[in-house]
């Protein structure tokens, strides 16, 4: 379970987005570890910081976090390490527009991890039967992809080596620029065009990627989805989506579950439903009936006298509900059926009314006593 985001942030659980993001860069501003160079402390408090907000900052991540207590949402935390390569700066693409508020005035101090990009999310559907959500599966995931160049490790320089510092930015990524307006001339700091903020000028490139550092290519991510997975949730596998730029973390893996119906088979959070048709005759002296259930096909016993509508409870045969060691119910309705007449209706009429006068039936009388009194 990860440490509780809201307590971090010093904010309520039915926070708004905007005031969990003002309490972030409140706190943001306070621990900077360029604001509190004497103060070690500081720099972890901002590490949390950033991480809380990268979790209830985001819409998605914050459901699943309130949901399942963690980001990733279910399961995610069972086969996943974490952000592939992770941002240099601490911090992703997502807070550029948070800390180019914040760091804007700044000035100076910034790196070329400044101009990192974060990969793009891929978002992938899978389609799984009843069964499969219900009881987990493991899932190839084949797709498009762009990925570190494997040949230069990012650099776009032949062997990865090929490379100087930039002349243009002594390596800083960025450079000074002076602009004419209405005010006078304003100094600006802004990406080296020359190396493309990447501080290194590549003397000859790499052949696979071409000098992109990143390389587009199919590739195959096994996921683990979770028992009790339900339709239209998402599975997250951090890291495995388009690769970062400059120092940038990777994009995420987005999976969007989608389940097939079943047949017979329904399902009420964890709790699985059934609709059984009993003949009449079964549910009057009672006898077995064969229902479908995750464990295969069970024998069900309908006791003596059973009434339509009457609901049966196998108590743990339905879903393990996600992230937690217990199961829901299966619930069958018992629907009595009546049989088509045959020729010989008139006969079973006069035997049935014959052993079955109407006062045998305790809640047609009562109701008609109800009846009676309105
Ligand atoms: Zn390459
Ligand atoms: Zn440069």
């Amino acid at each position: 379970m990860a440490q509780n985001y809201y307590e971090i942030l010093g904010v309520d659980k039915n926070a708004s987005a905007d005031e969990i993001k003002s309490a972030y860069r409140k706190l943001a501003k306070k621990y900077h570890p360029d604001l509190n160079k004497d103060n070690p402390e500081a720099a972890t408090k901002f590490k949390e910081i950033n991480e809380a907000y990268e979790v209830l900052g985001d819409p998605q991540k914050k459901s699943n976090y309130d949901q399942y207590g963690s980001a990733e949402g279910p399961s995610a935390n069972d086969f996943f390490g974490g952000r592939q390569g992770g941002s240099a700066g601490g911090f992703g693409f997502n807070f550029g527009d948070i800390f180019g508020d914040i760091f804007g005035g700044f000035g100076g101090g910034a790196q070329s991890a400044r101009y990192a990009v974060q990969g793009r999310d891929i978002s992938v559907k899978v389609n799984l039967t009843f069964e499969e959500a219900a009881k987990g599966v493991k899932r190839d995931i084949t797709y498009m992809c762009t990925q570190e160049c494997s040949d230069c490790h990012g650099t776009g320089a032949k062997n990865g080596t090929e490379y100087t510092t930039c002349s243009t930015c002594n390596g800083t990524g960025q450079v000074n620029f002076t602009q004419s307006t209405i005010f006078g001339r304003v100094v600006n700091t802004g990406i080296c065009k020359e190396c493309n903020g990447t501080g290194k000028t590549i003397k000859e490139r790499c052949t696979t990627c071409g000098g992109a550092g990143v390389k587009r290519s199919q590739r195959t991510t096994s996921i683990n989805i979770p028992a009790g997975i339900d339709d239209g949730q998402t599975v997250i596998a951090r890291g495995y989506g388009e690769a970062g730029v400059r120092g940038g973390a990777a994009g995420d893996l987005l999976v969007n579950i989608s389940i097939t119906k079943h047949p017979l088979l329904r399902r009420d959070g964890f709790d699985v439903l059934l609709d059984v048709p009993v003949p009449f005759t079964v549910a009057m002296f009672g006898g077995k009936v064969i229902i479908p259930s995750l464990d295969g096909k069970l024998e069900l016993n309908i006791p003596e006298n059973t009434q339509s509508g009457t609901i049966l409870k196998l108590k743990g045969k339905g879903i393990k509900q996600l992230n937690k060691n217990s199961y829901g119910d299966m619930l069958i309705t018992v629907k009595v059926e009546l049989p088509k007449l045959g020729k010989n209706k008139k006969d079973i009429k006069e035997m049935l009314e014959e052993n079955f006068p109407l006062d045998k039936f305790d809640k047609y009388n009562n109701y008609n006593k109800q009846v009676k009194s309105l």
